[in-house]
């Protein structure tokens, strides 16, 4: 019965339903695995497999799946209010209630918050607030936006053009004028282009790739550059962990220029790293924070973007933003957040996952390098990322023809485990609530997928 309703679906699904980033003439051929039901870590689908998620959906079930108490949140507001907006001076409460809330958590030169309903959206709006706050300020001409290959911020025209995924850029003539990448801070990658780099440390490495901003900066102009945007840890480019001098020296630059400093905090917000927001791990004082995701466990769509005093003060002095969505604020949305940011407070679990599941994790995970397919096995708070390699003692890695990371990819669901692949690297963001038996299993699934990998890589 439940093997008919699959396929029944499925053929549904490939008739009529546009996927995001999917190859549709592989769905057809494939059918999509459907999803069916969520509790705590796991996820089961129409076949009733049950299935650990490395992923926590896609970076945002942080708290988990059944928190009956973001339900009841979307419920009572629901019924009290399920819509009204926040244009022509009105309000809704819980979105006064959250923006007083998100005031207290964020770090300490942000006590204004504009609401939208994804990162593609925060990021599209920073793009607005950084040039109209230089319009302000008498500097019409600082409208360059500096961001990194291989970012991801967004899939409307502003959030792909920020990001530096090149897939993307292909398709519509983006980027969009006014914004340029420089090298991602990812030393393997970077070697291929420049050896000279192979010999020097992470940390020596960290410096000369945050000089990159810096070179872009003096080539593009100095009064010229409006913004440099990044995430802290890159994400969906296959979790790429900065040297730990990296940041603190962008924050150098950008302050040595008066540049804007924007933080993606799409993935690292709400607790990823091991502090409320990935900035404060890595030790910047960004002019602006976008967020989405974990702000709602990802149980409705919310996202915004913390705007720091210094910009508010310029931007909303006199007269109109001329910019809003009619999702700015939604109540339900708003209600389910914070009952989600209690939910964290109560548990506490910024603090058990830096001191706790973070460092489990990291052991577990780090195990992994005596793979004979894995290099550099890394996690930084809930995310991790590994590299498959061909040839370990050499150090060669796979063409991309060998297709490595999907093959792996689906061994993994054949495990009962989601963990993603972003060309050669397996990657993980499992959610913040997973205990250490969610880890073992997390890990020991894992394994047996590399496992598995390693048979058809070697035939
Ligand atoms: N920024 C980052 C860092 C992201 O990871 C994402 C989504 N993965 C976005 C922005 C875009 O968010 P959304 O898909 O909600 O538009």
């Amino acid at each position: 019965m439940t093997q008919i309703n699959t396929a029944a679906l499925q053929k549904l699904d490939s008739a009529h339903y546009l996927h995001p980033f999917t190859d549709h003439t592989d769905l057809a051929k494939k059918g999509a695995r459907i999803i069916t039901k969520a509790q705590g870590v796991h996820i089961w689908d129409s076949n009733d497999n049950q299935i650990l998620d490395g992923m926590s959906g896609l970076w945002c079930v942080n708290m988990g799946y059944g928190q009956q108490s973001l339900v009841d949140a979307a419920t009572k507001q629901m019924q009290t209010l399920p819509f009204y907006n926040s244009f022509f001076n009105t309000s809704v409460e819980p979105a006064i209630e959250l923006a007083t809330l998100l005031s207290e958590i964020t770090p300490p030169q942000f006590n204004h918050v504009f609401y939208s309903s994804s990162g593609s959206e925060s990021n599209d709006t920073i793009l607005r607030m950084v040039r109209r706050y230089w319009d302000m300020q008498g500097e019409k001409q600082r409208k360059t936006i500096i961001s990194r290959k291989n970012a991801y911020h967004g899939s409307t025209v502003a959030g792909a053009s920020l990001g530096g995924m090149t897939g993307m850029h292909e398709q519509g003539d983006l980027p969009i004028p006014g914004i340029v990448h420089i090298e991602q801070p990812y030393l393997r990658e970077a070697v291929k282009d420049k050896p000279e780099l192979k010999d020097l440390s992470e940390d020596e490495f960290g410096i000369v790739a945050a000089g990159w901003l810096e070179e872009k900066i003096l080539e593009i102009g100095k009064d010229k550059v409006a913004a440099f945007i990044g995430e802290p840890v890159q994400g969906a480019g296959g979790v790429i962990i900065p040297p730990k001098t990296y940041w603190p020296e962008i924050q150098r630059i950008c302050d040595k220029y008066g540049i804007l400093l924007i933080s993606d905090e799409v993935i690292c917000g709400f607790g990823r790293l091991g502090t409320w927001f990935g900035c404060e791990t890595m030790g910047t004082k960004p002019d602006f924070m976008t967020f989405a995701k974990g702000v709602t466990s990802g149980y409705i769509p919310l996202g915004g973007a913390m705007v720091s005093q210094r910009v508010v003060d310029v931007i909303y002095k006199d007269g109109d933003f001329n910019h809003g969505y009619t999702y700015s604020g939604h109540p339900v949305a708003c209600a389910v957040a914070l009952a989600n940011i209690k939910l964290m407070q109560k548990l506490d679990i910024v603090n058990t996952v830096k001191n706790d599941t973070a460092p489990y994790l990291k052991k577990m995970f780090e195990a992994l390098n005596d793979h004979p397919l894995v290099a550099d096995a890394q996690t930084l708070g809930m995310v991790g990322g590994l590299v498959l390699v061909k040839d370990k003692d050499k150090n060669i890695g796979f063409d991309d023809d060998d297709n490595v990371g999907m093959i792996c990819r689906g061994h993994c669901f054949d495990n009962g485990l989601v963990m993603r692949a972003v060309g050669d690297r397996m990657i993980i963001a499992p959610p913040l609530t997973m205990a250490h038996d969610n880890i073992d299993e997390l890990l020991s699934k894992a394994r047996k997928a590399l496992d598995a990998t390693l048979k058809d890589v070697s035939k």
